[in-house]
């Protein structure tokens, strides 16, 4: 029988772990499972047919005693009030662990954008400020785009601020489009941290890059630039599993001499799904379900939900597997850690891995705050190194103290958490 995997669980059984290894008091223990403050609302949505929605939506801070507030908005069918809390707990370890002055919050809306038109979308994203807006500030809860989102709906979010306001808070949201208030890199930055960690680690490992293959999981903006930026440092990218709306189900697409990237992406909906038949036409081969997890390969990028690495599965990956870089939040499930580990594949954490988008969204914020904006190379170069220095923390406490590498992204992001919610005389 399946099990059924909640994310929020998931997320409390790995705190609760830490702080065994951290000897946390109970207070803090306790103030850290839950979020500070939720909201559940609901939108209604005129349709362009002339009938009426209603989409039920949330925004949840998990904590913010390091700063205000930073996480996406998703749009999805399957949203659950427990996944948003469970990634917006995440979303604390993650800027915690990259060190940015930042709490965690994530939102949510169930619906299907496939399913909406442009302008049913816009007022989607209009009708979630609308009914949040008295909470959203630069200074308390700062938005961004996720699953299912990008820059126009968090463009469509701003302005709706902004009017309802009166004036220009580009601070409130970001992941806007470049030229109103975005940063250069920032469509790119997930995706390329994600590789930045994974050059870390490689090194570490005295591996090359351009030596190794991988397999990857999803194929949305965060799959899209890992594998751009992986597939140009020379590695080989062999297999590219992705989401079909159309039939329900997921396909992987593969070329063992490599996957020309380039081409996927002309291949690919604006949500991540490659058009299958066009990927057969060009010669690819096209396999039913999940294969992506079984190719003989170096390194595997889970980038797409969470629970896709269940103990089910983990019997499908291939011994020559020495890496598992998490691009998605929350891919792997927490039984399969000890497993992962007695099998001796390195786990590079999602809230490490993936930081990398988050660190700009508050490159972004510094950017909007100075009015003044950098070059894409500086962005970059500022992303490389942040990401690189927690990835050598991260590594260098593992290895001190014989963590897996998530117990030890773990401990330092809980510690500095708790250090913040001690010091403001929380617990
Ligand atoms: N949604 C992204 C994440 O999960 C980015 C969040 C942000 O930029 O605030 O990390």
């Amino acid at each position: 029988m399946l099990t059924q995997y909640n994310p929020y669980e998931n997320a409390k059984a790995q705190l609760d772990k830490v702080a065994g290894i951290l000897d946390l008091d109970n207070a803090t223990q306790d103030l850290l499972r839950e979020p500070m403050k939720e909201v559940h609302f609901t939108i209604p949505v005129k349709m362009d047919d002339g009938s009426t929605k209603i989409f039920k939506a949330f925004r949840i801070i998990h904590n913010d005693a390091r700063g205000p507030a930073k996480g996406g908005i998703r749009f999805h069918p399957q949203e659950t009030v427990d996944t948003v809390r469970a990634l917006s707990m995440w979303m604390t370890w993650k800027c915690a662990v990259v060190n940015i002055p930042l709490g965690g919050g994530k939102g949510g809306v169930i619906c299907d954008p496939h399913n909406l038109s442009l302008s049913e979308q816009e007022r989607l994203c209009r009708g979630y400020v609308r009914r949040l807006h008295a909470l959203l500030d630069p200074n308390k809860d700062v938005p961004a785009p996720d699953v299912m989102t990008n820059g126009q709906h968090m463009l469509w979010m701003l302005d709706e601020y902004e009017v309802i306001n009166g004036g220009h808070y580009p601070g409130v949201i970001t992941g806007k489009p470049v030229g109103i208030g975005g940063s250069l890199g920032r469509t790119e930055a997930t995706g390329y941290g994600i590789i930045y960690v994974l050059k870390g680690m490689l090194s570490e490992m005295g591996l090359a890059l351009a030596d190794t293959t991988a397999s990857l999981q999803g194929f949305g903006n965060v799959g899209e630039y890992a594998a751009r930026m992986y597939t140009e440092l020379g590695g080989r990218l062999i297999a590219v599993s992705s989401w079909s709306q159309k039939d329900n189900a997921s396909y992987t697409i593969k070329r063992a001499s490599g996957c020309d990237i380039q081409q996927l992406v002309s291949f690919k909906d604006r949500y991540g799904s490659i058009n299958k038949e066009k990927a057969a036409e060009a010669g690819y081969e096209v396999l039913p379900g999940d294969q992506w997890i079984s190719q003989d390969v170096d390194i595997l990028i889970p980038a797409a939900l969470e629970n896709q690495i269940t103990p089910d599965v983990l019997p499908k990956i291939s011994p020559k597997v020495r890496i598992i870089c998490e691009g998605a939040n929350g891919p792997t499930t927490p039984d399969c850690d000890p497993i992962i580990k007695a099998r001796g594949i390195e786990l590079l954490p999602d809230f490490l891995c993936n930081a990398g988008g988050v660190t700009c969204s508050y490159f972004e914020q510094v950017q909007c705050n100075m009015n003044y904006f950098w070059s894409k190379d500086e962005v970059l170069q500022k992303l490389e190194y942040t990401m690189t220095e927690a990835f050598r923390a991260v590594y260098k406490l593992a290895r001190g103290k014989q963590l897996c590498m998530r117990d030890a992204a773990y401990v330092i992001a809980v510690s500095r958490v708790a250090e913040a919610v001690k010091l403001r005389g929380w617990t």
